[in-house]
Protein backbone atom coordinates (compact mmCIF):
# COMPACT_ATOMS: atom_id res chain seq x y z
CA UNK A 1 0.00 0.00 0.00
CA UNK A 2 0.65 3.64 -0.74
CA UNK A 3 1.95 4.82 2.80
CA UNK A 4 -0.45 7.38 2.99
CA UNK A 5 -3.40 4.47 2.22
CA UNK A 6 -6.21 4.34 4.78
CA UNK A 7 -8.07 1.90 3.27
CA UNK A 8 -7.89 -0.68 -0.06
CA UNK A 9 -10.53 -2.93 -1.37
CA UNK A 10 -8.98 -4.91 -3.91
CA UNK A 11 -11.00 -7.26 -5.83
CA UNK A 12 -13.40 -7.34 -3.45
CA UNK A 13 -17.15 -8.85 -3.60
CA UNK A 14 -19.52 -8.18 -1.07
CA UNK A 15 -22.78 -9.49 -0.46
CA UNK A 16 -24.59 -12.32 1.14
CA UNK A 17 -24.78 -16.17 1.22
CA UNK A 18 -22.99 -15.95 -2.39
CA UNK A 19 -24.98 -13.90 -4.02
CA UNK A 20 -22.77 -10.51 -4.72
CA UNK A 21 -23.96 -7.13 -3.71
CA UNK A 22 -20.65 -5.47 -5.50
CA UNK A 23 -18.17 -7.30 -7.83
CA UNK A 24 -14.63 -6.96 -8.16
CA UNK A 25 -14.52 -3.52 -6.43
CA UNK A 26 -11.30 -1.97 -6.66
CA UNK A 27 -10.53 1.50 -4.52
CA UNK A 28 -8.17 3.19 -2.11
CA UNK A 29 -8.81 5.43 0.72
CA UNK A 30 -5.90 8.07 1.13
CA UNK A 31 -5.38 10.69 4.05
CA UNK A 32 -7.22 13.88 3.08
CA UNK A 33 -9.58 11.98 1.05
CA UNK A 34 -13.61 12.62 1.35
CA UNK A 35 -15.01 10.13 -0.09
CA UNK A 36 -18.85 9.51 -0.52
CA UNK A 37 -20.58 6.94 -1.57
CA UNK A 38 -23.88 7.60 -3.30
CA UNK A 39 -26.44 5.22 -5.30
CA UNK A 40 -30.69 4.40 -5.21
CA UNK A 41 -32.05 2.61 -2.26
CA UNK A 42 -30.95 -0.81 -2.32
CA UNK A 43 -27.60 -0.49 -4.38
CA UNK A 44 -25.24 -1.89 -1.96
CA UNK A 45 -24.45 1.57 0.45
CA UNK A 46 -24.77 0.01 3.67
CA UNK A 47 -23.51 -3.65 2.73
CA UNK A 48 -20.47 -1.50 1.65
CA UNK A 49 -20.40 0.08 5.04
CA UNK A 50 -20.43 -3.32 7.43
CA UNK A 51 -17.72 -4.54 5.28
CA UNK A 52 -15.11 -1.63 5.50
CA UNK A 53 -16.25 -1.67 9.69
CA UNK A 54 -15.53 -5.83 9.49
CA UNK A 55 -18.57 -6.54 10.16
CA UNK A 56 -19.56 -8.46 7.20
CA UNK A 57 -16.74 -10.88 5.77
CA UNK A 58 -16.01 -10.88 2.03
CA UNK A 59 -16.97 -13.17 -0.46
CA UNK A 60 -14.03 -12.84 -1.89
CA UNK A 61 -11.05 -10.40 -2.45
CA UNK A 62 -9.33 -8.43 -0.19
CA UNK A 63 -10.33 -5.49 2.51
CA UNK A 64 -7.09 -3.83 3.69
CA UNK A 65 -6.98 -1.18 6.44
CA UNK A 66 -3.65 0.40 7.64
CA UNK A 67 -5.17 1.65 10.86
CA UNK A 68 -6.20 -0.36 14.23
CA UNK A 69 -10.30 -0.48 13.88
CA UNK A 70 -10.54 0.71 17.34
CA UNK A 71 -9.14 4.09 15.29
CA UNK A 72 -12.05 4.41 12.54
CA UNK A 73 -14.72 6.58 13.96
CA UNK A 74 -18.30 5.31 12.86
CA UNK A 75 -21.43 7.47 12.81
CA UNK A 76 -24.25 5.37 12.64
CA UNK A 77 -27.81 6.11 11.19
CA UNK A 78 -29.82 7.34 13.65
CA UNK A 79 -32.65 5.57 15.39
CA UNK A 80 -35.30 6.24 16.98
CA UNK A 81 -34.37 4.51 20.05
CA UNK A 82 -30.68 6.18 19.93
CA UNK A 83 -32.90 9.94 19.93
CA UNK A 84 -34.17 8.73 23.27
CA UNK A 85 -30.55 7.61 24.93
CA UNK A 86 -31.20 8.78 28.45
CA UNK A 87 -27.55 10.11 29.25
CA UNK A 88 -26.06 13.58 29.42
CA UNK A 89 -23.84 14.61 26.20
CA UNK A 90 -20.81 13.91 28.33
CA UNK A 91 -21.50 10.33 28.90
CA UNK A 92 -22.44 9.96 25.13
CA UNK A 93 -19.30 11.71 23.81
CA UNK A 94 -16.95 9.57 26.49
CA UNK A 95 -18.70 6.05 25.48
CA UNK A 96 -16.57 7.01 21.88
CA UNK A 97 -13.57 5.52 24.24
CA UNK A 98 -15.73 1.98 25.29
CA UNK A 99 -13.15 0.13 22.20
CA UNK A 100 -10.01 1.48 23.46
CA UNK A 101 -10.91 0.95 27.36
CA UNK A 102 -11.46 -2.85 27.15
CA UNK A 103 -11.33 -4.02 30.85
CA UNK A 104 -11.03 -0.68 32.48
CA UNK A 105 -13.71 1.00 34.64
CA UNK A 106 -13.37 4.19 34.56
CA UNK A 107 -11.69 7.06 31.91
CA UNK A 108 -8.57 7.98 32.20
CA UNK A 109 -7.72 11.77 32.80
CA UNK A 110 -6.52 11.92 29.15
CA UNK A 111 -9.79 10.56 27.61
CA UNK A 112 -11.74 13.09 29.63
CA UNK A 113 -9.72 15.76 27.97
CA UNK A 114 -9.95 14.74 24.88
CA UNK A 115 -13.62 14.31 25.26
CA UNK A 116 -14.09 18.31 26.44
CA UNK A 117 -11.52 19.10 23.44
CA UNK A 118 -14.17 17.13 20.94
CA UNK A 119 -16.99 18.68 22.32
CA UNK A 120 -15.06 22.04 21.88
CA UNK A 121 -14.23 21.85 18.60
CA UNK A 122 -17.94 20.86 17.75
CA UNK A 123 -19.34 23.43 19.53
CA UNK A 124 -21.45 21.38 22.05
CA UNK A 125 -19.49 22.06 25.34
CA UNK A 126 -22.12 24.34 26.46
CA UNK A 127 -24.15 21.19 26.35
CA UNK A 128 -22.58 19.19 28.19
CA UNK A 129 -24.48 18.01 31.13
CA UNK A 130 -27.32 18.41 29.16
CA UNK A 131 -29.60 14.82 28.94
CA UNK A 132 -29.29 13.43 24.94
CA UNK A 133 -32.65 13.32 24.58
CA UNK A 134 -33.66 16.84 25.19
CA UNK A 135 -31.41 18.12 22.16
CA UNK A 136 -32.70 18.56 18.73
CA UNK A 137 -31.67 16.30 15.78
CA UNK A 138 -28.48 18.84 14.32
CA UNK A 139 -27.14 18.86 18.24
CA UNK A 140 -27.27 14.60 18.57
CA UNK A 141 -25.41 14.40 15.20
CA UNK A 142 -22.41 16.59 16.89
CA UNK A 143 -22.71 15.24 20.09
CA UNK A 144 -22.14 11.66 17.86
CA UNK A 145 -19.96 13.04 15.91
CA UNK A 146 -17.65 14.15 18.68
CA UNK A 147 -18.07 10.64 20.46
CA UNK A 148 -16.93 9.42 16.56
CA UNK A 149 -14.20 11.79 17.18
CA UNK A 150 -13.46 10.17 20.10
CA UNK A 151 -12.33 7.02 18.65
CA UNK A 152 -10.86 7.99 15.68
CA UNK A 153 -7.34 9.45 14.66
CA UNK A 154 -7.72 9.57 11.35
CA UNK A 155 -10.84 8.05 9.16
CA UNK A 156 -14.31 9.08 9.92
CA UNK A 157 -17.14 6.39 8.56
CA UNK A 158 -20.71 8.44 8.16
CA UNK A 159 -23.96 6.80 7.20
CA UNK A 160 -26.35 9.44 5.81
CA UNK A 161 -25.66 11.89 8.96
CA UNK A 162 -27.79 14.77 7.18
CA UNK A 163 -30.91 12.32 6.71
CA UNK A 164 -34.14 13.70 9.31
CA UNK A 165 -32.22 17.15 9.94
CA UNK A 166 -33.66 20.65 8.67
CA UNK A 167 -31.91 22.16 6.02
CA UNK A 168 -29.54 25.04 8.19
CA UNK A 169 -28.59 21.94 10.76
CA UNK A 170 -28.09 19.79 7.32
CA UNK A 171 -25.25 22.82 6.64
CA UNK A 172 -23.92 23.39 9.58
CA UNK A 173 -23.13 19.73 9.74
CA UNK A 174 -21.17 19.87 6.26
CA UNK A 175 -19.50 22.95 7.77
CA UNK A 176 -18.34 20.85 10.77
CA UNK A 177 -17.15 17.75 8.17
CA UNK A 178 -15.39 20.23 6.11
CA UNK A 179 -13.64 22.03 8.95
CA UNK A 180 -12.65 18.58 10.52
CA UNK A 181 -11.52 17.36 6.73
CA UNK A 182 -9.33 20.66 6.05
CA UNK A 183 -8.03 21.51 9.50
CA UNK A 184 -8.23 18.55 11.37
CA UNK A 185 -6.65 16.36 8.10
CA UNK A 186 -9.67 13.42 9.01
CA UNK A 187 -10.63 11.45 6.13
CA UNK A 188 -14.45 10.70 5.36
CA UNK A 189 -16.23 8.42 3.93
CA UNK A 190 -19.80 9.14 4.15
CA UNK A 191 -22.81 7.48 2.31
CA UNK A 192 -25.44 10.08 1.84
CA UNK A 193 -28.06 10.65 -0.50
CA UNK A 194 -27.57 14.07 -1.06
CA UNK A 195 -25.87 14.33 -4.55
CA UNK A 196 -25.48 18.39 -4.53
CA UNK A 197 -23.66 18.24 -0.97
CA UNK A 198 -21.73 15.13 -2.43
CA UNK A 199 -20.95 16.86 -5.49
CA UNK A 200 -19.64 20.29 -3.25
CA UNK A 201 -17.48 18.82 -0.83
CA UNK A 202 -16.31 15.29 -1.81
CA UNK A 203 -12.88 14.67 -3.19
CA UNK A 204 -14.31 11.16 -4.81
CA UNK A 205 -16.79 9.68 -5.36
CA UNK A 206 -18.39 5.88 -5.32
CA UNK A 207 -21.23 5.02 -7.09
CA UNK A 208 -23.36 1.58 -6.56
CA UNK A 209 -25.46 0.58 -8.91
CA UNK A 210 -26.43 -2.39 -10.00
CA UNK A 211 -23.81 -5.38 -10.26
CA UNK A 212 -21.86 -1.75 -11.65
CA UNK A 213 -19.98 0.75 -9.86
CA UNK A 214 -18.00 3.55 -10.82
CA UNK A 215 -15.06 4.98 -8.88
CA UNK A 216 -12.98 8.54 -9.25
CA UNK A 217 -12.60 11.78 -8.44
CA UNK A 218 -15.78 14.53 -8.72
CA UNK A 219 -14.26 15.86 -12.14
CA UNK A 220 -13.99 12.38 -13.39
CA UNK A 221 -17.95 11.45 -11.61
CA UNK A 222 -18.97 14.51 -13.44
CA UNK A 223 -17.62 14.02 -16.92
P1 LIG B 1 -28.42 0.44 0.32
O1 LIG B 1 -27.69 0.68 1.60
O2 LIG B 1 -27.74 1.07 -0.87
O3 LIG B 1 -29.86 0.83 0.38
P2 LIG B 1 -28.07 -2.37 0.98
O4 LIG B 1 -26.60 -2.56 1.11
O5 LIG B 1 -28.87 -2.26 2.23
O6 LIG B 1 -28.37 -1.14 0.00
O7 LIG B 1 -28.67 -3.59 0.14
C1 LIG B 1 -28.09 -4.11 -1.05
C2 LIG B 1 -28.73 -5.42 -1.43
O8 LIG B 1 -28.41 -6.41 -0.47
C3 LIG B 1 -30.26 -5.33 -1.49
O9 LIG B 1 -30.69 -6.09 -2.58
C4 LIG B 1 -30.68 -5.95 -0.18
O10 LIG B 1 -31.93 -6.59 -0.32
C5 LIG B 1 -29.59 -6.98 0.08
N1 LIG B 1 -29.38 -7.20 1.52
C6 LIG B 1 -29.13 -6.25 2.46
N2 LIG B 1 -28.95 -6.80 3.68
C7 LIG B 1 -29.10 -8.14 3.51
C8 LIG B 1 -29.02 -9.29 4.39
N3 LIG B 1 -28.76 -9.14 5.70
N4 LIG B 1 -29.22 -10.52 3.85
C9 LIG B 1 -29.47 -10.67 2.53
N5 LIG B 1 -29.56 -9.65 1.65
C10 LIG B 1 -29.36 -8.41 2.12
Amino acid sequence: MENNTLLACRDVSLGYEGHPVWEHLDFEVHSGDYLCVVGENGSGKSTLLKSLLGLLKPLSGQIELSLPRSAVGYLPQQTRAQKDFPATVNEVVLSGFLNARQLRFYYTGAEKSAAMMNMGKLGILELKNKCYRELSGGQQQRVLLARALCAARELLILDEPVTGLDPAAAQDLYKTLQYLHETEHMAIIMVTHDMPSALKYATTILHAGNHQWFYGSVQEYLA
